[in-house]
């Protein structure tokens, strides 16, 4: 057993390091409070090769493997916390499902401009009604004619203000069987937005809302049956929300570290006091353990999807430490890790959200239980399917 990174990986992610130190470093601060996608950044990450990483070179992808795109957001989530989500919109996002499986025709028109870092697509998945019992999503696909009528609202889409298409998870027909996804273009007759709300992150969402939406067959992604592709396809965008939860985590145990040693307080630097010590030795245990779940999830997926159970186990424990090392961090800092004139506080509000998003860490749990008890637990009232 082999614990270290192959030299082939440590070049590659050196190379990413050195690329966001050289372009990312300067504007972070900045990045972190302005809502607006970074596109900018986007497209000079498409030229560096860093869109579509796990993805077959004949769509435009680099087809590399899923531990090199998580070697490539935490590299650049160690210069620019924010630039990270671009490595996410073109590597781990509702992108892969696109990739993975979507018709030439799809590819072409969708995925193209998004590995060129000029558009980015949001995923309609949670529902007003339907958050962690996504199963219970009412949003309708109903044949009409060559294609179907979507009628249904969405709730939280991270890139919805903005995005280009919408993976919308439908319903054409009742039960987990019956459901789906379609690609919606939001310019469609029909299609509607809410009020832009703000997460605490400071990231915007709006409501959509599906009125009487004509889709055609050739945006239909995934017919009746495909929820289990889609939540396979879901679990790499599980993995990139792992990933900078740890690397977000280790961008502040890095600042809290370097502050630690040039801070002085009666007389002598804080690395020095005890009480700051143990906080380090805590939040160093935390950053190693979770590097090998992360890594474990990653490198066993290989070049296709990573297992359920390895996704869940690493997700749920990233998620928290990445936010208990990110808000110990902040308390090391004092007033300064609390100001805006750092990236901690951002850290810390960053991480709280992906406690949340993308399954939940209770959700992680649910499905961990199953692995050690060799059943599904229904989580529903008895005699209720599903
Ligand atoms: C930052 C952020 C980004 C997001 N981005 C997107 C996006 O791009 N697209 C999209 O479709 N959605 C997105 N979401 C929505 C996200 O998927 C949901 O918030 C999440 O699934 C939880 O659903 P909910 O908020 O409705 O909470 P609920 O499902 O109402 O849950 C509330 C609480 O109850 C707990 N809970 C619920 N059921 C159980 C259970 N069976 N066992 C134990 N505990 C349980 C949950 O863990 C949670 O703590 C995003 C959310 C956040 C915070």
């Amino acid at each position: 057993m082999d614990f270290a990174l192959s030299e082939q990986q440590r070049a590659f992610r050196d190379s990413v390091r050195g690329f966001a130190q050289k372009h990312l470093a300067a504007g972070a601060l900045a990045r972190a409070h302005d809502p607006a996608h970074p596109f900018d950044v986007a497209r000079l990450m498409a030229r560096q090769g860093l869109l579509g990483i796990t993805m077959p070179e004949a769509d435009g992808g680099q087809g590399g493997t899923l531990m090199d795109a998580v070697l490539a957001i935490e590299a650049v989530a160690s210069v620019c916390p924010r630039s990270a989500d671009v490595v996410q919109a073109g590597n781990f996002g509702p992108v892969r499902v696109l990739a993975e499986f979507g018709s030439v025709e799809q590819k072409a028109r969708y995925l193209k401009p998004i590995l060129a870092g000029d558009t980015v697509m949001c995923l309609g998945m949670s529902e007003p009604d339907a958050g962690s019992a996504v199963t219970d999503l009412k949003t309708s696909a109903v044949a009409d004619g060559d294609g179907f009528r979507v009628n249904g609202t969405k709730v939280f889409s991270t890139h919805g203000p903005y995005a280009s298409v919408i993976l919308a998870y439908v319903r054409y027909a009742p039960g987990l069987e019956g459901i789906g996804s379609v690609l919606i273009e939001p310019e469609w007759k029909g299609v509607s937005f809410g009020k832009r709300s703000r997460f605490m992150s400071g990231e915007e969402w709006v409501q959509i809302y599906f009125e009487d939406v004509r889709v055609p067959r050739e945006n239909v992604l995934l017919g009746p049956g495909g929820f289990r592709k889609q939540i396979a396809g879901f679990n790499v965008e599980r993995i990139g929300n792992t990933a900078r939860s740890l690397a977000l985590g280790r961008y502040c145990y890095e600042a809290a570290r370097e502050w630690a040693l040039a801070r002085r307080q009666f007389g002598r630097p804080l690395a020095e006091f005890q009480g700051l010590q143990w906080k380090f030795a805590d939040m160093k245990m935390k950053l190693d353990a979770g590097e090998l779940l992360l890594y474990r999830a990653a490198a066993n997926a290989d070049r296709g999807m990573p297992s359920a159970e390895d996704t869940a186990i690493a997700k749920a424990f990233c998620n928290q430490a990445g936010f208990e090392i990110a808000n110990e961090a902040l308390q090391v800092m004092g007033g300064t890790g609390y100001s805006q004139e750092v990236l901690v506080e951002y850290c810390v509000r960053r991480c709280r959200g992906w406690m949340i998003a993308g399954g939940s860490i209770e959700m992680m749990k649910n499905r961990i239980a199953e692995g050690i008890f060799g059943r599904s637990f229904s989580q529903r009232p008895e005699g209720k399917p599903g």
